[in-house]
């Protein structure tokens, strides 16, 4: 009887274990347009500011009609559940009201965010059943800088989540991370250099009214940039 019940133990977790990886999430390489949405997605983060603090900004966009639906950036000045990610989302809820529940609408969308989303945003992302995820700087990065984060990848969020919310999301890492790697080295070091258009004012990084333009970003030669 004891094998029996250990065997039938044995079997639902292995059964839980096979239904949780089927349909895992999908690394794919960027495409041409993924350049210029994240580009888009670092120019809006720029406009709201040159020297932010927590430089995590996002765009959603459906690529099949080359919209951007709606921009995000971390606000936990205003609350604390408010990180570029979970703010576009709840971006896009407001335009469109009346998608909230439709999984049509959210699963052909892209969400472009310049730094990897945490947990939570991670679990946002599956819950709002996006299709499509890119990623510019990784989340080990900032976390060496010594962000505060939660040490917990997308990739094993999404290994967690039942099926019907991590089926088929693609994912896009690194894109255009040379621009926002930088964005995150300062916070944290006294010593460190401020980002482009920045300058040092005691621990902060302040925005310099004259700066130059920066330096164009290195894209490999067959993606055109057209904004
Ligand atoms: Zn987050």
């Amino acid at each position: 009887m004891k094998v029996l019940i250990k065997l039938g133990v044995i079997s639902s977790a292995l059964f839980f274990m096979l239904a949780r990886n089927v349909d895992l999430i999908r690394i794919e390489q960027p495409d041409e347009d993924d350049f210029k949405y994240m580009q888009r997605t670092i120019d809006y983060t720029l406009s709201i500011g040159k020297c932010l603090e927590q430089p995590f900004g996002a765009s959603i966009v459906r690529k099949r009609t080359g919209e951007v639906l709606c921009y995000g950036v971390n606000t936990v000045s205003q609350s604390p559940t408010w990180h570029g990610e979970t703010k576009a989302i709840e971006n896009c809820a407001a335009i469109y009201p009346d998608q909230g529940n439709n999984v049509t609408f959210w699963k052909e969308l892209t969400l472009y965010t310049t730094g990897e989303p945490c947990p939570m945003c991670s679990a946002a992302i599956l819950w709002s059943h996006i299709g499509r995820l890119v990623i510019s700087t990784p989340m080990e990065v900032f976390a060496k800088s010594g962000f505060e984060h939660i040490p917990l990848r997308y990739t094993q969020v999404a290994e967690h989540a039942n099926t019907e919310h991590s089926a088929n999301l693609v994912v896009v890492e690194g894109v255009l991370s040379e621009i926002t790697d930088p964005w995150f080295s300062w916070q944290f070091d006294p010593k460190g250099k401020c980002p482009h258009g920045c300058h040092k004012e005691g621990s902060k990084c302040i925005e310099t009214s004259d700066a130059e333009e920066p330096k164009k970003p290195q894209i490999p030669d067959n993606i055109k940039l057209e904004l």
